[in-house]
């Protein structure tokens, strides 16, 4: 299948566009000029059932949806749309909504690890065993999820030099920091680099033989959204090649697989995929936001993970939606997701109970929600961290007030009283010696 690319600018042009109406293609107009708008041809034709658009999950995860706007800010663009305003001015509108929308959520921005003195831009080391890698072409996707605010770093550079030199000093600062087994390699979505410059990074990484890298991770959405990367596109042969190199030296590489809603795991083309990968000697782990308006019963998720036991993929995390973009849209409360985790996960046996969460990326760590409970009269959550800025931290459990508005981690206070969490002076500490966030 030839990938086609829809955005704002020619999704009218799409056979199936009579199907969606007039007043949602208006919503659609309006939204797009401030959220991301990017669908494919895979995407269009394969997953949407648009019979039912309107309550398709896959529908809303590429389709900008009124309510994904505050309405005075709807009615702000919708204002400037009828009136016929420049680009420019849209742009500017459109921006300074981006800005109260946080764009750029915790962990996201700073915490760039140095070598020689040169800060690696295209790395992050927060968690010892794992370093994280975005390669600079990697930035962007087959097509963007609507409750994603990671575009405002989507570039679309190509430049293989660059890659060359990048790469150099990631190598340079994991050979020097032994405790590191894990390379994950992340964007947007490094499944969207061609063949050619994966593999420029891969071989080079291969080449320099650490033995304490241990794990070669690919994060993607690409089996979700474009399959046709490991079955029809020219470089999906060579590709394939790419992974077999790594299992083929001995290390073991994890494909970190994006999959939102079991629809995704339907079609004949994800399913050909994903024997193509495990072919390679690659294993294929999932994880998933939860999301209002997706993915936010229950039944889906274990729907969802009986599925992909099936097809050999192994769950792995169950995310709390950020605090950014159109949370109001997809925001689920700490409560709740803890409620759907726990429901879902008693539905499926012990092989799929693989998966953990529902958890927070924030700035301590990823902080994982265990409960609500009674303590001495007092309602709390359960919390405990998968991942800490000290490792230290991990699997201590400890609690916060009980509040059922909370969404996030920044909603949180201390239980019984107490002025701060266990791990707030030294986190305090951490961030201020510069380590960023
Ligand atoms: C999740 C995450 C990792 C990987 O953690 P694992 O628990 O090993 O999967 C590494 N770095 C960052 C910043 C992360 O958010
Ligand atoms: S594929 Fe990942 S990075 Fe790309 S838009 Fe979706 S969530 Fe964001």
């Amino acid at each position: 299948m030839k990938y086609q690319i829809y955005t704002a600018r020619n999704y009218k042009k799409m056979s199936c566009i009579d199907k969606i109406s007039k007043e949602h293609q208006r919503d659609i107009d309006v939204v797009a000029t401030v959220l991301p708008f990017k669908t494919n041809n895979y995407v269009v034709e394969e997953l949407i059932d648009w019979d039912n658009y309107k309550e398709d999950p896959i529908f809303v995860l590429n389709f900008p949806q009124k309510g994904m706007l505050k309405a005075e800010h709807y009615e702000k663009m919708a204002r400037l749309l009828d009136e016929g305003a420049d680009a420019a001015t849209i742009k500017e509108e459109a921006n300074k909504i981006r800005h109260q929308l946080n764009p750029h959520p915790a962990g996201q921005s700073s915490n760039v690890p140095e070598i020689n003195g040169q800060k690696l831009k295209g790395a992050q080391h927060k968690y010892d065993e794992t370093m994280l890698f975005f390669p600079t072409q990697g930035q962007t996707c087959h097509a963007y999820c609507t409750f994603c605010f990671r575009w405002p770093q989507f570039t679309g550079m190509d430049d293989l030099k660059f890659a060359m030199k990048e790469v150099d000093g990631i190598i340079e600062y994991i050979r020097k920091h032994t405790e590191i087994t894990d390379l994950l390699i992340t964007g947007g979505d490094p499944m969207v680099m061609k063949a050619n410059v994966l593999d420029a990074y891969i071989s080079k990484i291969l080449d320099a033989n650490i033995p304490h890298l241990k794990n070669i991770r690919i994060g993607s959405k690409s089996l979700a959204f474009w399959p046709y990367k490991y079955l029809t596109d020219s470089d999906a042969e060579e590709t394939l090649n790419i992974f077999k190199k790594v299992t083929q030296a001995g290390k073991t590489l994890a494909y970190m697989a994006h999959f939102n809603h079991p629809k995704e795991l339907e079609t004949e083309a994800v399913q050909e995929a994903i024997k193509k990968i495990h072919n390679t000697g690659a294993q294929i782990r999932t994880q998933s936001p939860l999301l209002n308006n997706i993915n936010g019963k229950a039944e889906i998720w274990a729907d969802m993970w009986i599925k992909q036991v099936k097809l050999g993929l192994i769950p792995y995390y169950m995310f709390i939606a950020r605090d950014t973009g159109a949370q109001e849209y997809f925001g689920v409360t700490l409560e709740n997701a803890w409620e759907i985790f726990k429901v879902a996960y008693t539905k499926v046996s012990g092989i799929a109970r693989t998966v953990r969460g529902p958890s927070m990326s924030c700035t301590p760590g990823k902080v994982k929600v265990n409960g609500v409970t009674t303590i001495n009269n007092e309602k709390v959550f359960v919390l405990e961290f998968i991942q800490g800025r000290n490792s230290d931290w991990v699997n201590i459990p400890f609690f916060a007030k009980y509040n059922p508005d909370a969404l996030w981690m920044d909603d949180l206070e201390p239980a019984f009283g107490k002025e701060k969490f266990f791990f707030t002076d030294e986190l305090n500490k951490i961030l201020k010696s510069g380590k960023g966030n």
